[in-house]
């Protein structure tokens, strides 16, 4: 076999992985790989690579919310002791509840203002005031989490 038959091969595989290839051109490409040990052992590299970024690409959007519950749990379990990353997650996680803590007589206060003023359901005022805690904590997370996204680029691929 030449060279340009396997040239032909490899540049009918990143095609047909691409856009797709016309039938007589897939039976050749078909044969060629049952023939050919090299060009097999490239195409299934080539399709086991693409499989994984496809796989990727989809699980990204679809369960995104749940992986970053997950990745924030890990984070915080794996932070070592002594690591600049934990300790400014402790300090933010500290400075945030102190804040709630220090914050939440005066602005109970005020949303019990609201709600007087303005007929608000108490309901409403209570998930209003726990988003008011839960506000600084994530913000806190967030935080942590950019910071340490770009401290270990490696590590932050979905
Ligand atoms: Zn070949």
């Amino acid at each position: 076999m030449s060279e340009n038959i396997h040239a032909r091969a490899q540049g009918l595989l990143a095609e047909s992985l691409v856009e797709g290839i016309p039938a007589d051109s897939q039976n050749w490409l078909e044969q060629h790989l049952q023939d050919c040990e090299e060009c097999a052992r490239l195409a299934e590299t080539t399709r086991g690579l693409l499989r994984a970024l496809r796989g990727v690409a989809v699980a990204v959007p679809v369960d995104l919310a749940a992986r970053t519950q997950l990745r924030v749990r890990l984070r915080a379990q794996e932070t070592a002791p002594g690591s600049r990353s934990g300790l400014v997650l402790w300090l933010l996680t500290g400075m945030s509840w102190l804040l709630g803590i220090f914050s939440a007589p005066l602005i109970w206060r005020g949303f019990g203002w609201i709600g007087a003023e303005f007929g608000v359901p108490k309901l409403a005022l209570e998930f209003g005031f726990v988003l008011w805690w839960a506000v600084p904590a994530l913000l806190a997370v967030g935080v942590v989490l950019h910071q340490r996204g770009t401290a270990m680029p490696g590590r932050t691929q979905l």
